[in-house]
């Protein structure tokens, strides 16, 4: 996807700060953080949205949910964090490559 943000920063023509790669993810910093740590997982294929995920997509979303602890482990998230998935317009999506927000390091969330 020549013209997704998140296909740029994989391919390395738009710079991150990057936490986590292997060759089916990347986690990097968000670049206007919304907690002291917030983090973007992002897949390496370009999926668009949670909309638009598919079977075909299972091993892939399985293996983020798999990763995410512990990459918030490594981030030192001992206590906890929050993952978010904004979807779609109205659910707040700004960027069309699917993405899972890791957010903690300021004890205890507010609800929502
Ligand atoms: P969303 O609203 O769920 O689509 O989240 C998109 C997120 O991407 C926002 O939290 C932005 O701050 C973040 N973001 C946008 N551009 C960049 C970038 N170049 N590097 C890191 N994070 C970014
Ligand atoms: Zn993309």
């Amino acid at each position: 996807m020549s013209d997704c943000l998140f296909c740029k920063i994989i391919a390395g023509d738009i710079p991150s700060d990057k936490v986590y790669e292997d060759d089916k993810i990347l986690v990097f910093k968000d670049i206007a953080p919304k907690a002291p740590t917030h983090l973007l997982m992002i897949p390496k294929q370009h999926i668009a949205s949670l909309a638009e995920v598919t079977e075909q997509d299972a091993d892939i979303m399985g293996y983020m949910m798999i990763k995410v602890p512990q990459i918030a482990n490594q981030a030192g998230l001992s206590g906890g964090f929050r993952t978010i998935i904004n979807t779609g317009d109205d659910g707040g999506q700004e960027v069309y490559h699917i993405h899972i927000h890791i957010l903690g390091g300021a004890g205890r969330m507010p609800f929502v």
